[in-house]
């Protein structure tokens, strides 16, 4: 079975140069109860490690098997240990935080066995060593005799060939160490069997054979008996440890030290905190940071509007407005986004009451009425702003019922009174500003988006053979809509003759293209009239004035289609200012540019903005480089009294890589722990609960992303901190690693 040949054992410390044993040949088979003794320092307890493949060779040559183990490496000797031998050692080297039945368990669990198939086997054999009361009793709390007597129900759950015992009846009363022996003894038939002890007659009964050993060297080897059976291979094949049951002793191990899990477990959750309380901070800085400012193009400057336009310039159809309203995220959709930007003021007939202010859809009321009532037809309006407004604080009353002009001047010095507007209800807002609101109907809106189109394009009309080009305000060629003209038709000034050859303008064709940010249309008329100012009421409707020469009138219909083709921008207000990236990313999904008004506000923080962003992104990392060295050493030191566990399951078998994956998994169970519970309080922040305004106001920065990005970032570091502690743990042999514990 086993032949040691000339082998010898060498120990250097500082320098010095020691002898566990030299120069020693042996040869064991199986069914032998070997025996040896000899006095303190005479190399026993290193023979014995040498032998179970705890502690390497240096000189000869062992033999398991016949097979030579000089080339052995430290998995070789796992797979030996796990193979072929039972240790039992004075000290007993048991897990004092599981019970008996889990330590016994855990050489057949290390094993590949199921929890499931080997609850009878094991009761069974703590029953066979006397135990069977104390199974769930935790091992710290059995005396020394009971002790010995689990590691040995240990040693033989695993069915290994080979049992060595080192001094196993050392600490033990003579009554106790009679009954470890006998029970050694019975489990002994068809094993080899190696015990180490000082009482030779405590087990001389059972002995087949003895050895004495003195100074490093084999003194005596007197065989007793002859060992009945064969010598042959009978080591048992283990699996590898279950996935399963990697996950049961990680939680095992994460939880049966209550004090150990409890500190590990705060180190993890303050991780948690520091880690999410320091970016949510930086988030709310650059966020302020970022809303603080102005911008010359947009009145509405509010953190929560994104104007949106396709990427393909096209008009935003309803499919896409319906799709918009869906996203969770928004909270409404101004269409006529140009008219948020656009203020005009408005006033009454005699001049009495003015406002400044823009339009917006009676549909975006979200306000409450203070005076008044709701519109109710067209022409009708609400009218929101300040108490700090003069007029509508002091004459509401008044102001209701009273019908407006828009102050936009006809040509003639008179206000345009095609639309009037009749303020039906008031509204007080909390802004602290001056200007008004006006809550209007469709019909406005539409008179309102085709000034605005007028006013943004660029017209150019082709004429016999010239180019004109109007823009706002400039008469001629000036495009006016009119019902009196027939579709396709165009009622010009009669001083158009004169740009045609033969005098006479009648039947000419007017090409007029237009042109603005967001499309452009043209549209062809025949000159089908001639106005001037004696048939121009007659012919329009309207009365005449030298400004209308020059003006190019065409039918309402073909106006509309000229110039106001669909929408083409809009704003999106969102519930959630903090949520904008998101919505942003969503809106560019779907195929619309985006502009976040506070992203275009321009302001002398755009430096400190990107310092911050800088910073954080510093701050950040040193933060969890930190945190992590922290961790370890707290941890490390918390770990270390598991030294001993850990050597201890490797003397079971458990191999280096099994091991370190334990560890990996006890503190992956500790972090998610931890972070499962500061993620309960954070969700009790979110739903008010725990009400307190500041970390709500924080917890507002976090967004699902980062809390994902979290958890990831701490079982990365529990994974580290495994890797290093494991490589402290494991860089010596098994019994060396023993050796500095005690
Ligand atoms: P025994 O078990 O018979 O009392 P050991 O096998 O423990 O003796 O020790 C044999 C010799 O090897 C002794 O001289 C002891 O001092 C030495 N020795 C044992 N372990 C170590 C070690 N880790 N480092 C240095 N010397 C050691
Ligand atoms: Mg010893």
């Amino acid at each position: 079975m086993l032949k040691l040949k000339n082998v010898s054992k060498f120990y250097y410390s500082k320098g010095v140069i020691a002898s566990g044993f030299s120069r020693v040949n042996l040869e064991l088979a199986m069914g032998e109860f070997v025996v040896i003794t000899g006095e303190s320092g005479s190399g026993k307890s290193t023979l014995l490690n040498v032998l179970s493949g705890l502690d390497t060779y240096e000189e000869g040559e062992m033999y398991i098997n016949g097979e030579e183990t000089s080339h052995y490496n430290e998995e070789d000797f796992e797979e030996y240990r796990r193979k072929y031998v039972g240790n039992i050692f004075q000290n007993f080297n048991l897990i004092n935080s599981y019970t008996v039945y889990q330590n016994v368990e855990l050489a057949l669990l290390l094993n590949g066995e199921n929890k499931k198939d080997i609850r009878d086997l094991v009761n069974g054999i703590i029953e066979k060593v006397g135990l069977t009361e104390f199974a769930d009793t935790k091992c710290a709390k059995l005396s020394g005799g009971q002790k010995q007597r689990v590691a040995i129900a240990r040693a033989l759950a695993k069915e290994t060939p080979i049992i060595v015992a080192d001094e196993p009846t050392g600490n033990l009363d003579s009554e106790s160490a009679d009954e470890v022996m006998r029970t050694l003894s019975e489990i002994a038939k068809d094993k080899l069997v190696i015990i180490v002890t000082h009482n030779i007659e405590q087990v001389e009964q059972y002995a087949t054979r003895l050895i004495k050993m003195h100074d490093g060297k084999i003194l005596e080897d007197k065989k007793l008996v002859e060992p009945e059976v064969q010598d042959e291979d009978i080591s048992r094949d283990f699996k590898d440890i279950t996935l399963e049951n990697r996950f049961r002793i990680g939680a095992r191990n994460a939880f049966n030290i209550p004090v150990k899990f409890t500190l590990i477990f705060f180190v993890f959750l303050f991780i948690s905190f520091a880690v999410a309380g320091t970016y949510a901070t930086f988030q709310k800085q650059e966020y302020e940071e970022a809303t603080y400012g102005w911008n010359e193009f947009f009145s509405d400057t509010s953190d929560t509007r994104i104007v949106i336009n396709k990427n393909d310039r096209s008009a935003i159809t309803d499919d896409e407005f319906a799709a918009v309203a869906k996203l969770d995220n928004v909270k409404k959709i101004i269409k006529d986004d140009t008219l948020i930007d656009y203020t005009n003021s408005i006033s009454n007939e005699d001049y009495w009451y003015y406002f400044y202010g823009n339009f917006e859809s009676i549909e975006y009321f979200d306000g409450e009425l203070d005076y008044g009532r709701m519109p109710e037809k067209p022409g009708e309006i609400v009218l929101q702003g300040s108490r700090q407004n003069y007029d509508l604080r002091e004459e509401p009353e008044e102001i209701l019922g009273e019908t407006f002009y828009m102050d936009d001047y006809e040509e003639d010095g008179d206000r345009n009174k095609n639309m009037t507007m009749t303020v039906v209800g008031i509204s007080y807002s909390e802004r602290n500003d001056w200007q008004v609101k006006y809550y209007v109907d469709n019909s406005i809106l539409e008179v309102m988006r085709q000034r605005m189109a007028l006013q943004d394009s660029e017209v150019t009309s082709s004429f016999a053979g010239n180019t004109y080009t109007s823009y706002s305000g400039d008469p001629y060629f000036q495009i006016v809509a009119s019902d009196k003209v027939p579709r396709g038709k165009a009622y010009v000034s009669a001083n158009f003759d004169y740009e045609v050859s033969d005098g006479n303008c009648l039947g000419e064709r007017i090409e007029i293209d237009i042109e603005n940010t967001y499309h452009s249309e043209s549209l062809k008329v025949n000159v089908a009239k001639k106005y001037n100012k004696n048939n121009f009421k007659g012919l329009l409707g309207l009365d005449y004035s030298e400004n209308h020469e020059g003006k190019v009138f065409i039918n309402s219909k073909d106006y509309q289609e000229l110039f106001y083709n669909g929408i083409f921008q809009s704003s999106v207000y969102v519930k959630d200012a903090k949520k904008l990236d998101g919505t942003l990313a969503e809106l560019e999904n779907m195929g619309f540019n985006t502009l976040a008004m506070r992203d275009a506000l321009s302001s002398d923080g755009a430096d400190v903005q990107q310092l911050i962003s800088m910073i954080k992104t510093f701050v950040i990392a040193a933060l969890i480089i930190a945190l992590f060295f922290i961790s370890y050493f707290i941890i490390k030191i918390v770990l270390k009294s598991r030294n001993a566990y850990y050597t201890t399951i490797r003397t079971l078998g458990a191999s280096r890589k099994i091991s370190k994956q334990l560890l990996d998994i006890e503190l992956m169970i500790t972090a998610t722990i931890a972070f499962g519970l500061f993620m309960a309080f954070m969700l009790l922040v979110y739903a008010g609960v725990i009400n307190n305004a500041f970390i709500f106001d924080l917890a507002g920065y976090m967004s699902a992303g980062n809390y994902v990005l979290m958890y990831v970032i701490i079982i990365g570091m529990s994974y580290m901190i495994s890797t290093r502690f494991a490589k402290g743990l494991f860089k010596n042999s098994v019994m060396s690693t023993y050796k500095e514990e005690v």
